[in-house]
């Protein structure tokens, strides 16, 4: 039998717009493997001169969608794979893929029972879906708490879906960094300290943090966390891209 990190062929099922950069891939797997909430596939195109381009997607679906995975991937400028993934492939394509990848960037239902909090900058909040859908699809109750920065409305991913999770402990908190649409009640600034305190408040020194995004994001975030108390260990954290302006955040 093969292995979960062998490469394979995936076909490609469906792709659905979710914003003007941003689409979601979903692939069928011959060898799928149950992933883990966070956990991520490597994505290998193959050119027929032997040039070959890697990059790692997080996985947007839960465990629990068996067979096949979704991929969010946004659209960069000039990106070798992501362009390649938005302009060239159509459903029924195959593509090669490697995984699931990853043991610290996630969480499963059970097993931390600890309230979670989940601090996503732009398409940083993919593995974040993945948590959230695996939390609802397990029936976990458990008190969480997504932050989720990103420029404008229109670049906010999963808008609906997590306007309907809502409830069960689940509690979100939208910052649009921008421009806000008339009457919002969000917030409208880059994380900072304030909002991180504001976040976590009610956890008291009890939570798991996962926080994903731009590097420079994610390091101001995590540096707010310590400065609040929040104990190292208490955090994970995963970068996208070198990037700390081309995003959210
Ligand atoms: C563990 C992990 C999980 C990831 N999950 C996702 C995911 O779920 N969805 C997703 O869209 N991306 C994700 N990424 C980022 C992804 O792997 C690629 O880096 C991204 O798609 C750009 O690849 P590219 O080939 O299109 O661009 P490249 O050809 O690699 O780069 C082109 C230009 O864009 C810049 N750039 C590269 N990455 C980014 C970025 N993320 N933001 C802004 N500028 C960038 C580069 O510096 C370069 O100037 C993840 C990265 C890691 C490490």
């Amino acid at each position: 039998m093969r292995q979960p990190l062998d490469w394979q062929i995936a076909t490609v099922k469906s792709i659905k717009p979710e914003t003007e950069k941003i689409k979601t891939f979903t692939l069928t797997l011959p060898n799928w493997t149950r992933p883990r909430a966070g956990q991520h596939y490597d994505v290998r195109l193959s050119a027929e001169d032997g040039y070959v381009a890697q990059r790692s997607y997080s996985i947007a679906s839960p465990p629990e969608q068996a067979g096949e995975v979704a991929l969010t991937i946004e659209r960069i400028e000039d990106g070798e794979v992501s362009t390649y993934m938005h302009d060239v492939l159509i459903p029924g394509d195959r593509i090669e893929l490697r995984g699931p990848i990853g043991g610290y960037f996630v969480w499963e239902a059970g097993l931390l029972p600890e309230p979670l909090v989940l601090i996503a900058g732009g398409s940083g909040v993919v593995p974040l879906m993945s948590m959230i859908r695996h939390r609802a699809a397990a029936g976990s109750m458990v008190p969480t708490r997504l932050l989720y920065s990103s420029r404008n409305r229109e670049d906010v991913i999963y808008y609906d879906e997590l306007q309907s999770l809502r409830g069960d402990g689940l509690e979100i908190f939208h910052t649009l960094t921008r421009s806000q649409p008339a009457g919002w009640t969000g917030y409208a600034r880059r994380i900072d300290d304030t909002m991180v305190k504001e976040v976590i408040a009610p956890f008291g020194k009890t939570m798991q943090v996962f926080i994903c995004g731009p590097t420079l994001m994610v390091e101001s975030t995590a540096e707010s966390l310590l400065k609040l108390g929040v104990a190292p260990a208490q955090i994970r954290t995963e970068r996208f891209g070198a990037s700390g302006t081309a995003k959210g955040g």
